[in-house]
């Protein structure tokens, strides 16, 4: 493991990009900081935080309505976002490339779209590792129109049952949703093989890339998805901005999800015709600030290259994975053998709770509870884990400090 984490060092400049995260040098509790909870949101690299402290100094306006210099420039540097996220996921046209407010946001645009498509009878399929995020708004949605929603179980290993995903494909299937990567464990799921069995049945896919968008480019051409959607917070951009992506055709079947000001083409009392993409779907002014400072963090990781932050972060999570593993009575769950770098986990007889206060106490961030996904707490008879999850930021000396605080906390524990 010595040998991983210097042969890290030559290829990744750690010490140069942890300059560019200006809260990676503040204490807590007397303690250097070590964030270990990038699940839930990733820091921001000063590129992105000077875009935003550049917009409200230079350009802040209203876009694509006024004719002044200010609003012209925002809409252009808002436009320019756009494209980037475009190239970003390989997405066909920059109109089918639309902004949300969040993974959350656009589920729900999605989920409410097809309230008035399907009927009674026909059948949803969800998988066990969803978020919260990428059930309820489905649960929502069969309630809403007489659907029946099915669930793709999970095996002990925290990776989805395909023989049972299998024997679930009917051709009453219409939509399936599954997320790339799980985030309270961090398994990767075969997305591809489930949307080519879906599209088979004639279903289309939707991915949550929430927890993927961090450490895996997707292509959506070459994944065929149907739709496909992201956090901007998760990938070292700011909160309430993100992306959906939808095929085409899909997206000019779907309703508008909101109505108001952007979304129009005309408005009369007697009838209101709708506005093309992308803007049919973006009614109101937007986080214009956040999807310009969405595309700059697009830049600052792309710069960095999703290759390298894989390799760096996969050498991470063997590290810590092995770490973990010599201390009695630690059992880690997930153990996909395609997983992003998260470890979950708990040690008999301690309250994740508990070992989660004591760890920030020690100036350590990590996550404890049911992650947003109860559903796998459930499965594992269990109310929560301990999760820790890394960044490219992170650095093998922090899993170090890490370990030995859970060592300690342990000890003052039992
Ligand atoms: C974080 C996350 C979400 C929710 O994202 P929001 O930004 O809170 O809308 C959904 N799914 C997964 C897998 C996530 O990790």
């Amino acid at each position: 493991m010595l040998m991983a984490s210097a042969t890290a060092k030559t290829t990744f400049n750690i010490e140069k990009i942890r300059k560019d995260f200006p809260i990676l040098d503040r204490k807590v509790n007397g303690y250097p900081l070590v964030y270990f909870d990038n699940a839930a949101t990733s820091q921001t690299p000063k590129q992105v935080i000077d875009a935003i402290v550049d917009y409200y100094s230079n350009y802040n306006a209203n876009i694509h309505r006024g004719v002044h210099a200010l609003s012209q420039e925002a809409t252009d540097a808002y436009e320019q976002a756009r494209i980037k996220i475009q190239r970003h996921f390989n997405i066909p046209n920059a109109y089918q490339t639309l902004f949300t407010a969040g993974t959350t946001h656009g589920i729900n645009m999605v989920a409410s779209g097809y309230a008035s498509i399907l009927k009674e009878g026909d059948e949803v399929l969800v998988s066990a590792l969803e978020h919260h995020s990428n059930i309820v708004p489905w649960q929502m949605l069969c309630e809403k129109t007489g659907a029946k929603l099915k669930v793709i179980p999970m095996l002990e290993t925290g990776t989805l049952d395909m023989e049972a995903f299998d024997a679930l494909l009917s051709d009453r299937l219409k939509v399936v949703f599954v997320n790339h990567v799980s985030n309270a464990l961090g398994t990767i799921n075969p997305i591809a093989e489930i949307i080519t069995k879906a599209h088979q049945k004639g279903a289309v896919v939707l991915v949550d890339g929430a927890q993927a968008a961090p450490h895996i480019k997707a292509d959506v051409q070459e994944l065929d998805v149907d739709f496909y959607v992201v956090s901007a917070h998760k990938i070292c951009g700011p909160t309430g901005v993100g992306m959906l992506y939808g095929k085409e055709d899909l997206l000019k079947l779907l309703p508008p999800y909101q109505g108001g000001g952007e979304m129009i083409d005309q408005v009369t009392f007697e009838k209101t015709t709708y506005a093309g993409l992308p803007h049919k779907f973006e009614a109101g002014t937007p986080n214009i600030c956040g999807g310009i400072a969405f595309g700059v963090a697009l830049d600052y990781m792309n710069e960095i290259g999703f290759d390298a932050i894989a390799k760096y972060e996969h050498q991470l999570l063997e590290y810590a994975t092995s770490k973990l593993q010599e201390i009695e009575g630690l059992r880690i769950y997930g153990e996909s053998k395609d997983k992003t770098a998260v470890v979950s986990f708990n040690i008999n007889g301690i309250h994740p709770y508990d070992m989660g206060t004591i760890l920030d106490k020690l100036g350590i961030a990590v996550r404890t509870g049911h992650h947003c996904a109860q559903p796998i707490m459930d499965f594992y008879k269990i109310s929560g884990t301990v999760r820790a999850s890394f960044s490219f930021y992170n650095t093998f000396e922090e899993i170090d400090t890490f370990v030995a605080a859970v060592i300690r906390a342990k000890e003052m524990l039992s």
